[in-house]
């Protein structure tokens, strides 16, 4: 276990104009599970590599456990790595998979069959050592890439991508796998995605990245309730948050098909301000069943997704699309024309120069009644 510390860590690789990544700062708690999340092409890998010693940073310094790794080799830097590609070897048990890396190491016979019967336990996978590789299932696989990580006891763990070669099903059971894992063991861990649920609920913090920069670095639930932009409100949240950009007068926000009243707090983060970025999540926005609510946002519904336990509507309001959450019983249709609300304490609020975050909203308790 270890605190690994990123100080303005940054990559050009050679021959490229633009740094791949630029001025990555974090420092984790020792034992922290640490996702880095964000669109293709972003950073997490280079980010990742770097960590690992596979690339050279050519900005800032990176310690592990208090020692700056710089020039130290990936085998020196007491790190274990699994990918998303598990590359088994195929001729060979599961048992000697999981002890190549240990026989390589020349550690004792007996010291190997130890780890290596300690790791399947935790992977529920002792039953499994004497197969080979093409007599499992992908989860099974994939455990036993992590049962060869795990029997390294590294000081770090570096996971990219590790489940995107399993369906759907199997992603969500492994990874809550990989988190009971993570709290039984208590290893410093990476883990790299492109699939912000997965980041959601497996990391205690959350890097999220674009085009190279850190956009945001925080818990699951500030990066939803308090985001630092609409990149990272965009982002976060599924289906993603809906974008508005209105105009300002008399403490309220308007624009064609809609008009909102700002609550107090909101007014004053606007002072001053013509126009603001309104950002409203899917769940925040309501189908009104009587009165016809003083905000409103009103269109014609284009799509209706019945989901079940909910339904979700697009609906056409000037020339913005908003997707919205509604129970399951209320009955629209294609070509309805709706009124839809939101809770004015609901609202996020973004400055349209910068898509800086003027306002984000509280854990605190809201009135549904009042929306
Ligand atoms: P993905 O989710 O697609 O794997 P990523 O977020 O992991 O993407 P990186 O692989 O870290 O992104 O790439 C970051 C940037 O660096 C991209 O613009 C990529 O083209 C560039 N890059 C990556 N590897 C190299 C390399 N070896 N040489 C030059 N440029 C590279």
């Amino acid at each position: 276990m270890a605190v690994v510390e990123l100080k303005n860590v940054g990559k050009q690789y050679p021959g490229a104009d633009e740094l791949a990544v630029e001025d990555f700062n974090l420092v984790t708690e020792d034992g922290e599970f640490v996702v880095l999340v964000g669109p293709s092409g972003c950073g997490k890998t280079t980010t990742m590599r770097m960590i690992a010693g596979l690339e050279e940073h050519t900005q800032g310094a990176i310690k592990i456990g208090g020692r700056d790794v710089t020039g130290v080799a990936p085998k020196d830097r007491d790190i274990a790595m699994v990918f998303q590609s598990y590359a088994l070897y195929p001729h060979m048990s599961v048992r000697d998979n999981m002890a190549f890396s240990l026989k390589l190491k020349k550690y004792g016979k007996a010291d190997i069959k130890k780890r290596v019967e300690d790791a399947a336990e935790v992977l529920g996978i002792t039953n499994l050592l004497d197969r080979k590789p093409r007599a499992l299932s992908g989860g099974q696989r994939q455990r036993v890439a992590l049962g060869r990580a795990i029997v390294r006891q590294p000081q770090v763990f570096l996971m990219d991508e590790p489940l995107s070669n399993l369906d759907a099903k199997l992603r969500v059971d492994m990874r809550a796998e990989i988190v009971k894992l993570h709290r039984k063991l208590g290893v410093t861990t990476f883990y790299v995605t492109h699939d912000q649920t997965e980041a959601m609920t497996m990391g205690q913090r959350i890097a999220v990245m674009k085009d190279g920069i850190v956009q945001q670095i925080d818990t699951p639930n500030n990066l939803y309730q308090q985001p630092s932009n609409t990149f990272v409100a965009g982002f976060i949240g599924t289906p993603a948050m809906n974008f508005l950009d209105a105009n300002l007068s008399d403490g309220r926000a308007s624009g064609q098909d809609f008009g909102i009243t700002l609550d107090e707090t909101r007014r004053q983060a606007v002072d001053g301000l013509g126009r603001v970025r309104i950002g409203i999540r899917p769940e925040h926005l309501h189908l009104p069943e009587a009165k016809t609510p003083e905000s409103r946002l009103t269109g014609t519904v284009e799509v209706v997704e019945p989901l079940g336990s909910h339904t979700m509507i697009q609906v056409k309001v000037g020339e913005s699309t908003l997707t919205a959450q509604i129970e399951p019983h209320q009955r629209v249709a294609m070509g309805d024309t709706v009124s839809l609300t939101c809770a004015a304490d609901r609202l996020y609020l973004f400055d349209v120069e910068t898509d800086n975050a003027l306002v984000g909203i509280d854990n605190g308790q809201y009135d549904e009644q009042a929306a």
